[in-house]
């Protein structure tokens, strides 16, 4: 099996059952955020203690990619400080969408899954939109995220 067929294959499973879908009702901080291009909306909610992600979960409907990536992303993010949650945006960004990224596969485990996208601009939106969300909510900005 070679490595796409493997990232593929996460992004099915991730797609077709998403992990920590559904709502947080004592969400200490949410936003939403919209992907007009593709027409991927997602609500990301999160709750903090101590600067620590003790919860995170997604709501929204949208295409394949961005559904596996919201699902990767609330995986990931479980038990993360806001600052390396800021930190990881910026390395997950630079992985979609960098020429050359330098990535840190260690770091990254799963989410290495989406960088086939960066050859699909149009996807690159899908995929990152559940981390604009994340950061939106983190600075518990009022007005959703739109990618346009
Ligand atoms: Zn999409």
């Amino acid at each position: 099996m070679d490595l796409n067929d493997l990232y593929r294959d996460v992004i099915v499973d991730h797609n077709k059952s998403p992990r920590n879908f559904g709502d947080l009702t004592d969400a200490d901080h949410s936003a939403q955020g919209f992907n007009p291009l593709c027409g991927d909306e997602l609500t990301v909610y999160l709750n903090i203690k101590d600067d620590q992600i003790t919860d995170v979960r997604f709501k929204g409907q949208g295409c394949a990619i961005s559904i596996a990536s919201a699902s990767l992303m609330t995986e990931k993010l479980k038990g993360l400080s806001v600052e390396d949650t800021r930190q990881l945006f910026g390395k997950v960004h630079s992985m979609l969408t960098a020429d050359a990224p330098d990535i840190p596969v260690d770091e990254m485990g799963k989410l290495a899954a989406l960088q086939g996208v960066r050859a699909y601009p149009s996807r690159v939106k899908c995929a990152s939109l559940c981390w604009h969300t994340v950061i939106a909510a983190l600075d518990k900005r009022a007005t959703p995220v739109s990618t346009e």
